[in-house]
């Protein structure tokens, strides 16, 4: 099945080629950890999981990794003021993050490298950088990238750098040559420290994934390269620079971005202090609740999250439960078995996913499924094997959404209760069979 992806190195839809035929090669801009994630951090998440679980589906095998920038100024900040180290920081923020990754039933990455694991592979990387003249050592003792030494720098992200509009998301520092040069080791007097030929100081954010992508994945080219649109520039193109010159390399050969999250209408960022943190929103509601959110809208529109849409996700969510779990009581209820049973998704519900992860008409296609079934438990001869069938293929199409809806196994209890129901309605002692009825609605099993 063609697989087609926004590529944003050309802001087009293109057909996936992967490098090597049948796998892919994937890398996701993960967490800097100084503190608790927002739900907006979790978008990215959620998104490359459903395409790794769509490749899966398809049939490729899937080399995943996603990073934890441990090193950060945040980090040295958070640490400082607590009076502990920075690993103390950094462990108790990967921890934390890994709970909610959990709760948002997400495949882990094959690897999960760290700057403080690859830090020496960093400084052979940034010295050999220096030797070839692609970076430089300040007065200050920070050493920077030269991006006038990059051919097409901007290729991903357009910006121009003859154009000398400096943003705010370039910093300005009378030290270097180029207002977009970016800082590659940084000179510092506060919190870790490591020793490099350049001096002492830490490794810049920009570096991390490209030398964590050669030393995982042992090439300089991948299929594809994620993270949030943010990340766009000046992250990746940045990225992208180094590899252009240290490998000869784009890095990725196509380069996906997640949209926004807004809370009540504006973005959400930790400096405005306008967030929603992932802890919060997943003990207030719930994993699937949060997935569903992110799912129903495409990846690449911005998410408003408001009481509105929780509340809409909430009902849709719930009417798959309902769904669900009708079809799973009436098939115990058959005496079959609801266990493993292996299905396909249906092709249309793995062809709007591969048309660039369109998750919101993949929510569709569940919907009509279980409107279907819906239909069947109606008839006074529901099918059985229609009906498992059914159940089967929506688990299916669930599983690749990563949604976990829950059902009720019913117990041996629960069957005796069904047959003294029907006892009860065929000896038309309609006062028992209506009381057996409530208990078995409130155990979800008849509705
Ligand atoms: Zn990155």
């Amino acid at each position: 099945m063609e697989i087609k992806l926004f590529n944003g190195l050309h802001d087009r839809l293109e057909t996936f080629k992967p490098i090597q035929p049948g796998k892919v090669t994937m890398y996701v801009c993960g967490p800097t950890v100084y503190d608790y994630v927002h739900i907006g951090n979790l978008r990215p998440l959620v998104v490359f999981d459903v395409l790794k679980k769509l490749f899966i589906a398809l049939g490729y095998q899937v080399h995943h990794v996603s990073n934890y920038t441990d090193i950060d100024d945040r980090i040295i900040e958070k640490a400082q003021k607590e009076k502990v180290d920075e690993a103390t920081i950094a462990k108790r923020y990967i921890q934390a993050y890994q709970e909610d990754v959990a709760k948002m039933n997400a495949l882990l990455p094959n690897q999960t490298p760290t700057v403080t694991e690859h830090l020496q592979a960093m400084i052979t990387f940034i010295g050999k950088l220096i030797k070839d003249g692609f970076a430089y050592k300040t007065p200050s003792g920070d050493v920077f990238f030269r991006v006038n030494k990059v051919k097409n720098y901007g290729q991903l992200s357009h910006v121009d750098i003859h154009e000398n509009k400096i943003g705010a998301r370039v910093e300005v520092n009378p030290d270097k040559e180029n207002p977009f040069d970016f800082v590659l080791w940084k000179h510092t007097t506060q919190g870790i420290k490591f020793s490099a030929p350049f001096g002492e100081g830490r490794p810049g954010w920009h570096t991390e994934c490209v030398v964590m992508i050669k030393e995982t994945f042992k090439q300089t080219l991948i299929d594809i390269h994620g993270g949030g649109f943010d990340l766009k520039f000046p992250h990746h193109e940045n990225e992208m620079a180094q590899a252009q010159v240290a490998y000869q390399s784009r890095l990725a050969n196509y380069w996906l971005h997640n949209g926004f999250i807004n809370l009540n209408a504006e973005k959400m960022s930790k400096s405005t202090g306008n967030i929603f943190l992932a802890k919060d929103f997943l003990s207030t509601y719930s994993g699937p609740l949060l997935r569903y959110v992110l799912l129903a809208t495409h990846y690449r529109m911005p998410v408003n999250i408001s009481p509105l849409i929780i509340d809409n996700a909430q009902q849709e969510l719930k009417k798959i439960q309902i769904g669900v779990a009708q079809i799973a009581s009436y098939i115990q209820l058959q005496g079959a078995s609801i266990n493993n049973q292996k299905a396909t998704p249906p092709a249309s519900f793995l062809a709007t996913l591969a048309d660039d992860i369109n998750t919101s008409n993949a929510l569709t296609i569940i919907h009509q499924y279980l409107k279907e079934a819906n239909g069947l438990l109606r008839q006074s001869h529901p099918p059985l094997d229609i009906l498992l069938n059914r159940f089967f293929t929506i688990q299916a199409m669930l599983s690749i959404l990563g949604l976990a809806i829950e059902f009720p196994i019913l117990t041996t209890e629960d069957h005796q209760l069904y047959k003294d129901y029907l006892q009860a309605k065929s000896n038309q002692n309609f006062g028992r069979s209506d009381e057996i009825r409530k208990i078995l609605h409130q155990r979800n099993i008849l509705f």
